[in-house]
């Protein structure tokens, strides 16, 4: 069974290209009927916070990519990564390093000398003498020293290594911790993880940890290495370039199916449909077909794919949604029309759900002005005629709907022989407190009659 996972570092904010990454692993997983596994990776003690966890677990929860398995914390694992370091000792598989950081910078600086590239030179490789006092060793991993490995990668196609260009990597810390190399693939070949799916800034350590999985008589799983996101200068995505967290898009008002859309097209394609469903995502998605060269994140592609999103998905999703925004706006929902069908109203023009919630204040709230622009140019001195006139119309409409409103505004018009403009500019000022809105007949009907009038009377006065 495909078993695939997510391995996300807590060491900062759950950034843009990581969830994309957790998204091939997430559709490849759900395609093939496939388990998908969330693992912190917290060895690194010193950078891990609980913070960062929590903020990879709201993301993804956002985002709805469930996991079938964990959250393992490696961590919790310790005990069994000693196992498997001393398993290798005890096999000559590895060593102690007794090599000093002073003594290793030395090491380096000659083999820049000699126009070499700085490699650890397997010094304590066959040592057999008694230790260096007062060194804490780390422990090495016995790369082979000859021969090729050869990865046969999803995305990448076959990338040989020689074993030569590869030195004998720390598996363990003079702490005694042990490093990301040992742990991915300990955890990785204890989960049965069949695919590996990450980012390709890990390509350089796949040759070494397939070497340990030989070394461990572990069999290999598949791997894909999915290419990094870039920012629009070409460099790769950063906090410069805009929001990159996750949780960032969420205030900002996207739909977490939208960025899952938008994240999923960057860097793969299907025919020329731009706009996915979940579902449709989990259908066609296609790993073998990942682009291998890096792709361009757009915010402006980001918000169309929002905003078409926002028109078509259901009612229901997208008022649960929005709510949120709502109620952070201090909007009452319980005073005033119902949420679904201003939602619905909203819809057609918002590119994001903050727009959205701007967009219904007035819905829901009153007011004692109205915006200067707005009411410079279609309330002061030229508007109270008409408003008057269709003031009293609409206040003896029996049937208040956007019909009977839309004939109301059309009679005023015909009676002061004005253009529709003349009558609809003041009374959207008056009735909404701007000059933008949805048409002015639907918008009318869901503020209420009562409301209508009433605003019309303040702006009269
Ligand atoms: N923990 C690693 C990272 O956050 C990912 C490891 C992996 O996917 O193999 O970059």
């Amino acid at each position: 069974m495909v078993k695939t996972r997510f391995a996300p570092s807590p060491t900062g904010y759950l950034h843009i290209g990581g969830v994309r990454t957790a998204l091939y692993s997430w559709l490849y997983a759900k395609q093939k009927g496939g388990d998908f596994i969330l693992r912190i990776e917290d060895t690194d003690l010193e950078r891990s916070t609980q913070e960062s966890v929590d903020v990879i677990m709201e993301g993804m929860e956002w985002l709805g990519l469930s996991h079938s398995e964990g959250p393992y914390y490696q961590t919790q694992r310790f005990d069994r990564y000693k196992v498997v370091i001393q398993q290798l000792l005890d096999n000559d598989l590895a060593y102690y390093c007794y090599a000093t950081p002073e003594e290793l910078d030395a090491m380096r600086e000659q083999q820049r000398e000699r126009g070499e590239k700085p490699r650890y030179d397997g010094r304590y490789r066959d040592f057999k003498g008694t230790p260096p006092e007062g060194v804490k060793p780390v422990i090495r991993f016995k790369n082979p020293l000859d021969g090729d490995v050869v990865i046969d990668d999803i995305v990448k196609g076959k990338v040989t290594v020689s074993n030569k260009e590869l030195d004998d990597l720390i598996i363990a810390r003079s702490d005694g911790t042990p490093t990301y190399n040992l742990t991915v693939v300990v955890d990785d070949w204890d989960m049965n993880v069949t695919h590996v799916i990450r980012g390709d800034d890990h390509l350089n350590n796949t040759p070494r940890q397939i070497n340990l999985y030989h070394a461990l008589g572990a069999s290999l799983p598949r791997f894909a290495h999915i290419p990094m996101v870039l920012g629009p200068d070409g460099s790769r995505l950063s906090k410069r370039h805009g929001a990159v967290s996750v949780l960032q898009y969420k205030e900002e008002g996207f739909l977490p199916e939208a960025l899952l859309n938008y994240l999923v097209r960057l860097g793969w394609s299907y025919k020329d449909q731009e706009v996915f469903t979940i579902d449709e995502m989990v259908e066609y998605f296609d790993l073998e077909k990942v682009n291998s060269a890096p792709s361009t994140f757009n915010v402006e592609k980001l918000l169309w794919i929002n905003q078409q999103h926002i028109q078509n998905t259901g009612i229901d999703n997208l008022v649960k949604n929005l709510t949120p925004f709502m109620e952070a706006k201090g909007l009452n929902i319980a005073q005033g029309p119902d949420i679904s069908k201003v939602a619905d109203l909203l819809r057609e023009r918002a590119k994001t759900l903050v727009e959205m919630a701007n967009g219904a204040v007035y819905f829901y709230q009153d007011y004692e002005t109205f915006d200067d622009d707005a009411a410079k140019k279609h309330l002061r001195g030229v508007a109270e005629e008409p408003l008057r006139n269709v003031q009293e119309k609409f206040a003896a409409l029996s049937d208040w709907s956007k019909e009977a409103i839309h004939h109301a505004i059309e009679t005023t018009a015909t009676e002061l022989d004005v253009g529709m403009g003349k009558v609809g500019m003041p009374l959207r000022v008056a009735i909404t407190g701007g000059g933008q809105s949805p048409s002015i007949d639907a918008t009318a009907e869901l503020i209420g009659q009562q409301r209508c009038v009433d605003r019309i009377s303040l702006a009269i006065e």
